[in-house]
């Protein structure tokens, strides 16, 4: 029984009549309830079902039963499965279809009494996915087992796209589009996100929203159809690249390679013979490119590997885009349409779309989606915008044009703050401001401390964005490139060829200022999706950096090959990180070696001079530092992990990341007997952690004995303004004084220290 005569929906029969039965549905002007209660009768009469229900995500991370035909009515309204409970909640929360001839035998199957479901055997449910979400589950059920065909599932979903408009703008009151928004109520919110790009913006709200709506599904032409997604893929395609040869950003920089890529998808063959195959099945053009993108979304919600959640970011913007090839809206925002200080705020956004913006009004970027490497936030740094990411839900709850203030530096956001703190922040942008434009000034003055000893202050880099840093901050070199940046940005291992390429324009830019590459630190949080690897219990502690590379030299090689050629006829700095024993070292130091006589056997040009060094990241190294250090030229103590291993304590916890000061009085003891051994061996000894960056700490290196630091460009700045102002052979008799103290931190003397002497930090 279904019923559907008490209804007034009489039967129909096949896909193609369904949807069009639906759509006669959704034209009615009922109210959204009764739309919904027809639909699930009609569905149920199509697919010979004896039940229909719609559940709608509601809040509080929970799915509520919204129609049914077959279940108890009364139980409509009542019945609620949070994420992940029950078959309904599964669903829900991993975005995929679910189809089950005896459901009551699945582990999730979560008995609901009041819906007397008990009776039905079979079940089958699909996401309702709107904008990348998942705002409902749509489910049909059978007495007897039975299994659904490839054929029911795909029709299931199809409906499943037509419901999904009903209920996002249905206005059902609890449903999440509705209820997670607090429009109208003009609530200044705080957020604190996910710092993608430096800098502060004040300005005006505008939705990243190129959605087009799709509300014609089927057709009876196919041949129509699939010559109209011929036509906007070719126009797309052609587009990509015109956007990418005009593009200021398209020369050099990884930024080129992230578009690079994304022209790649743009002709892909496999997205668009999934288009093509949906179109075959009796779509609109436009239908078939939601229904793929649909299930792209389902499958990038369900991923946790960041580099493939980011290649779904970039085929979700290509399909947007062929969206609006068929619309015929293709054109960019108008300049003019965009306030002065344009605030894009986006679900999620492919590096193109944020091209798209005009960008001498385009300020401040916020994406709910993304993560610190993702293409759009490599672009957003190349333009100098200020970003911030991570906050779900958060396009919900603003207004085009309302006030927003970005934080890039703290990764915070205010949405229509109020006026006490639009003024803070005002102040706090001309305070960077004034604060830039000193810190510029003793760009030139020379960096030597306040009674005339010399420093030296480098920055750590890894992109070719980064290297304007290096003429804006004054510093003296690179004192750490990781090389490992571009690995994790590439979609598949870069080759020689590339590698030179990236290796000889950093030497470029750097000119005369020394730099030193550190080897392929990979591994533990430095993840290359592309490389197959063991899982591991303890990653940090695991398979990584040198470890592997010694174990596979080939990745290492390559990479010594393509250094030693970018460096011909200059001089060569290469250090290696995590080594844990001397003899890693020593192996390390034969590879390379190997690797200059290979390229001069075969009259490869190789660097005038080489320099190879060491990390001290790992404490083994503390106990053989005069073996170590009689085989090295140099040596850089990597604090960030030294710590770590010191402390036993995991750098990225963030219960942890307060619990062990850095200016520990044991630590303190550590780093003095690195510089003790540099000074009895001769080696030079510098340091590249985050700590040399913040100027108390760099005042306790110096304290130490350090005189070489190396840190984030922007640190460059402060930390040689309270350089200038120290006394050196002061402040290392004071922390003379403080090394053998007990107690977990030196911090407050040091306050005090700098206090007393006038010194700002
Ligand atoms: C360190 O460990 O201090 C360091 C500079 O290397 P990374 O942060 O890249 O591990
Ligand atoms: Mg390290």
């Amino acid at each position: 029984m279904n019923g559907n005569t008490q209804s007034g929906v009489p039967p129909a029969a096949g896909p193609r009549m369904l949807l069009r039965r639906l759509r006669e549905i959704m034209a009615r002007p009922d109210s959204a309830q009764t739309r919904l209660d027809q639909i699930v009768v009609l569905i149920a009469a199509n697919m010979v079902a004896e039940v229909c229900s719609v559940y709608v995500a509601v809040p509080g991370d929970q799915v509520e039963l919204f129609a049914t035909e077959g279940l108890k009515r009364s139980a409509v309204h009542q019945t609620r499965l949070k994420l992940g409970e029950g078959l309904v909640g599964t669903i829900a929360a991993d975005a995929t279809p679910l189809a089950l001839s005896d459901a009551q035998s699945h582990p999730a199957f979560a008995f609901r009494p009041e819906t007397g479901e008990e009776t039905y055997h079979s079940f089958l449910g699909v996401p309702v996915l709107h904008s990348g979400r998942t705002i409902g589950v749509l489910v049909v059920q059978n007495v007897s087992p039975r299994t659904y065909t490839e054929d029911e599932i795909e029709a299931l979903q199809i409906t499943a796209m037509v419901i999904a408009e009903t209920l996002a703008t249905g206005n059902f009151g609890t449903a999440p589009t509705a209820a997670a928004t607090d429009h109208g109520q003009k609530l200044s919110l705080h957020r604190l996100g996910l710092s993608l790009t430096d800098g502060i913006a004040l300005g005006y709200a505008v939705l990243h929203e190129p959605r087009v709506v799709v509300d014609v599904i089927i057709s009876d032409d196919v041949e129509y159809e699939a010559g109209r997604l011929n036509t906007a893929l070719a126009e797309l395609r052609l587009s990509v690249d015109v956007m990418l040869a005009s593009s200021d950003l398209a020369l050099g920089g990884e930024h080129h390679d992230v578009l690079e890529a994304y022209r790649m998808f743009a002709h892909d063959q496999s997205w668009s013979g999934k288009l093509e195959e949906a179109v075959r099945s009796g779509l609109t053009a436009e239908a078939a490119v939601e229904r793929v993108q649909n299930e792209m979304r389902a499958r990038m919600l369900r991923q946790t590997n960041p580099y493939l959640r980011e290649r779904f970011h970039d085929l979700d913007d290509l399909a947007r885009r062929l969206l609006r090839h068929l619309a015929g809206k293709t054109t960019a925002p108008a300049a003019e349409d965009l306030p002065e200080d344009a605030i894009v705020i986006a679900r999620n956004m492919g590096p193109a779309e944020l091209l798209d913006y005009d960008r001498s009004r385009l300020r401040g970027l916020i994406i709910e989606d993304t993560s610190l490497t993702s293409h759009v936030a490599i672009v957003a740094r190349a333009l100098g915008v200020a970003a911030v990411g991570g906050f779900e839900g958060l396009a919900d709850r603003i207004e085009p044009g309302d006030a927003i203030i970005v934080d890039g530096e703290s990764g915070e956001v205010y949405i229509r703050p109020d006026l006490d703190v639009v003024s803070a922040f005002s102040d706090k942008v001309r305070f960077r401001a004034r604060q830039q434009a000193q810190y510029a000034a003793l760009r030139k003055v020379s960096s030597v401390s306040r009674e005339g000893t010399p420093f030296t202050l480098d920055i750590n880099s890894g992109l070719l964005v980064d290297l304007p840093n290096l003429d804006d901050s004054g510093a003296a070199g690179i004192g750490l490139f990781r090389t490992e940046l571009q690995f994790m940005i590439a979609s598949r291992f870069p080759r020689f060829e590339e590698q030179r390429r990236h290796y000889r324009a950093v030497l470029d830019a750097a000119g005369d200022r020394p730099v030193v590459f550190r080897s392929l630190d990979i591994g533990s949080d430095k993840v290359l999706p592309y490389l197959r690897r063991p899982q591991e219990d303890n990653p940090a502690l695991g398979w990584r950096a040198l470890r592997m590379a010694l174990d596979r030299p080939g990745l290492l090689k390559l990479q010594m090959r393509a250094l030693i050629s970018a460096s011909a006829g200059r001089h060569l700095r290469v250090m290696f990180p995590l080594v844990a024993d001397a003899y890693e070292f020593g192996e390390a130091k034969a590879l390379f070696e190997q690797e200059m006589a290979r390229t001069k056997t075969r009259g490869g040009p190789v660097p005038d001079k080489v320099s190879l060094g060491v990390m001290i990241e790992v404490p083994s190294l503390l106990w053989q530092l005069d073996h170590l250090l009689n085989d090295v030229d140099f040596a850089s103590v990597g604090s960030n992990d030294l710590i770590q291993f010191m402390f036993a304590s995991d750098r990225g916890h963030p219960r942890l990341s307060q619990r062990y000061d850095t200016l520990n009085p044991s630590f303190m003891r550590a780093l003095r007997k690195v510089v003790e051994a540099g000074e009895r061996m001769g080696v030079p000894i510098s340091l590249c952690g985050e700590m040399a960056g913040r100027p108390l700490e760099a005042l306790a290196l110096v304290g130490l004995g350090f005189r070489h630091i190396s840190m984030a460009p922007a640190s460059v700045g402060p930390v040689k303004a309270v350089f200038l102002e120290t006394d050196f052979q002061d402040i290392e008799l004071f922390m003379a004084s403080l090394l053998d103290r007990p107690g977990p931190t030196i911090r407050p003397q040091l306050v005090e220290y700098a206090a007393r002497h006038g010194i700002e930090v």
